[in-house]
């Protein structure tokens, strides 16, 4: 688009055009349209006030929060969900900050994003002497990202979106910094020279191919396995490779474990999945595959207790990146490339006649899983009230059953932990939450790029705490009428709301929350739907008409106070005094 800039003026004081000229702003917007980026999540102010005008104007989709982290969450998100870059607009020093929470978040989860900032000018940032709003951001981004890259002249907008967009979701993805000081903005040049400075990306995540020595290793190390499970990253659901995936799992026979986020790459109802024998899975396995999965604290490190005898299993591991083959544990079998690449050459190995894993394995990981399911039931099906974390997620347990399509955004200790184990997913990405970090506050953000997104209706299962980061924007869900039902799980405080100040005084002591705080009328000020909802039956009606209707609505599921447990499953992690408690 090139802006017809006016810049003679005439005898009458009238302006004419003189030469086709464009500018920063305007350049900006090509380089970001020419490669497909359509939608900028941010919070407008100086110096890209103008710049989120201009987007709109031009046809893109520009969404303004309340806070930057949440405008960052939900770039995260969509890169997450499209494989394409989710774009996050900031303006300088402490909305840039905001932002950089969402971006270090992204780079950790391996979601493509990049954040780009409005800075002030760099003479006066360089010479230290108190701009507005001064600070070297660029320096300050690059340690929590995977590039970051400042543009001085307009004619390099072009080239630097282009590396952008490369460095965000080639190999392994990652958030990206682009630093525009305000001056570049208004900088003009001509237009054809504008136009010829546009870099359409072409391939931005090219395949990457594993060689076939590492292709026939694995698959031997896979064939050797008495008791082989094959462990679901959220690397395997942002792939895309959704069919090549169920390919290799149903042909190799072997059980699997789905990561949080890689929920219903295959439905959790499949006859191989192990997720409700996960203990027996990881403890007894002695070859363990991992599909685009770190080895991490989620994994306790694929090593300790919880994985068995030491020197018990051999690993396989699929990655895109290859540093971290060998991270926490020797890998037997490295698979350094795409998921997609890799299951296809896995696939060429194994014929359809391929050995199923011996049956005495495969029946100690059934008999396990439907003893824990049949355990389980019956709580569920309760109807208690107030109700507890089991009975209230059972309701929604059925619900998403009956709308398998639905996106559930999911945050909290007890709430976060629960309903991991009790909703069941059935489609690939469609569970969004707390991610590689555990963190709170992606709830909002996370909810929105997911209705803006794919157009699904979403569900978005938080803990009273969980949703207090990112509440405001409830506004930003209103204004833009998205099909979101907030169910807050609201048991009066972290963890529980029943912690009494030890001193005897007035003070509340640092878990709780007002009690029985009405988050419903919160909607209602913005004139979305609030219900308060004190029984199973009415959460579950009040759930459906919202994912009937698709109006923006928030439920105050009212939960015993006294139900969840400190820091929910990872208690071990939050260090307790013995000391204090004589
Ligand atoms: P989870 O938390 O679900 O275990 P992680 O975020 O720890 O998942 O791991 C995801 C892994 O997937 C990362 O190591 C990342 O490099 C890898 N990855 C991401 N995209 C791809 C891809 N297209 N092909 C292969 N590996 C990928
Ligand atoms: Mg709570």
């Amino acid at each position: 688009m090139s802006a017809n800039i006016k810049v003679d003026e005439n005898d009458s004081g009238e302006t004419e055009p003189v030469q086709n000229l464009t500018d920063g702003f305007h350049l900006l917007i090509d380089a970001l349209k020419a490669n497909d980026l359509n939608t900028i999540y941010g919070v407008p102010g100086i110096p890209i006030t103008d710049f989120g005008r201009l987007a709109q104007a031009s046809g893109m989709r520009v969404l303004s929060f309340r806070h930057e982290q949440h405008a960052g969450n939900a770039a995260a998100i969509a890169g997450y969900l499209t494989q394409k870059p989710g774009l996050c607009l900031t303006v300088s020093a402490p909305g840039f900050l905001n932002g950089l929470t969402a971006l270090a978040n992204a780079t950790t989860n391996c979601f493509p994003m990049i954040l780009i900032s409005g800075s002030s000018e760099r003479e006066i940032v360089d010479l230290q002497q108190g701009d507005y709003e001064e600070m070297d951001q660029l320096a300050i981004a690059k340690p929590m990202c995977k590039a970051a890259y400042r543009v001085l002249h307009a004619e390099d907008i072009g080239i630097a979106v282009a590396r952008a967009i490369r460095s965000a979701v080639s190999g392994r993805p990652g958030g990206v910094y682009l630093d525009l000081p305000a001056k570049l903005f208004g900088q003009v040049i001509d237009a054809d020279t504008g136009a010829m400075s546009i870099v359409k990306v072409i391939d931005p995540a090219p395949a990457q191919w594993p060689g076939q020595d590492a292709v026939e290793r694995a698959l031997s190390v896979i064939k050797s396995a008495k008791k082989p499970l094959i462990i679901l990253g959220k690397g395997a659901a942002y792939a895309q490779a959704d069919e090549a995936i169920r390919h290799f799992v149903e042909t190799s026979g072997i059980p699997y474990l789905p990561m949080s986020m890689a929920k219903g790459l295959l439905p959790d109802t499949h006859p191989q999945s192990a997720g409700a024998a996960r203990s027996l899975a990881l403890k007894e396995s002695d070859v363990v595959i991992m599909v685009g999965a770190r080895l991490n604290w989620l994994l306790s490190h694929g090593k300790g207790k919880s994985w068995g005898e030491p020197g018990s299993k051999r690993f396989v591991q699929i990655d895109i990146e290859p540093r971290e083959m060998d991270s926490n544990v020797e890998i037997a079998a490295p698979l350094v490339g795409d998921i997609a690449s890799v299951m296809s050459s896995l696939a060429a190995g194994m014929t359809s006649n391929w050995p199923k894993p011996p049956a005495e394995w495969l029946n100690a990981i059934n008999e396990k899983r439907d003893a824990n399911l049949a355990r389980m039931a019956p709580k569920l099906d309760g109807n208690e009230v107030p109700m507890n974390f089991h009975t209230a997620l059972g309701a929604l347990k059925n619900i998403i059953k009956e709308r398998p399509e639905t996106m559930l955004v999911n945050e909290g200790a007890n709430t976060l932990d629960f309903a991991r184990s009790i909703i069941d997913m059935y489609q690939p990405r469609k569970r969004l939450d707390v991610g590689t970090w555990g963190v709170m506050g992606i709830g909002m953000g996370a909810a929105i790029a997911a209705a803006v997104e794919t157009g699904l209706p979403v569900l978005a299962v938080e803990g009273d705490s969980a949703f207090g980061f990112s509440g405001m924007e409830v506004e930003t869900i209103c204004r833009y009428q998205l099909p979101v039902c907030i169910v807050i799980f609201n048991n009066n405080g972290i963890y529980r709301g029943t912690d009494v100040n030890p001193t005897g005084g007035a003070e509340a002591a640092p878990t709780v929350f007002v009690k029985n705080a009405r988050y419903d009328k919160m909607m209602e000020a913005f004139g979305g739907i609030g219900i308060s909802a004190e029984t199973r039956d009415e959460l579950t009606k009040a759930v459906n008409d919202a994912l009937d209707s698709g109006k923006p609505t928030l439920i105050n599921a009212v939960i015993d106070e006294n139900a969840g447990t400190e820091s929910g499953r990872i208690g071990n992690l939050n260090p307790q005094s013995v000391v204090s408690k004589k």
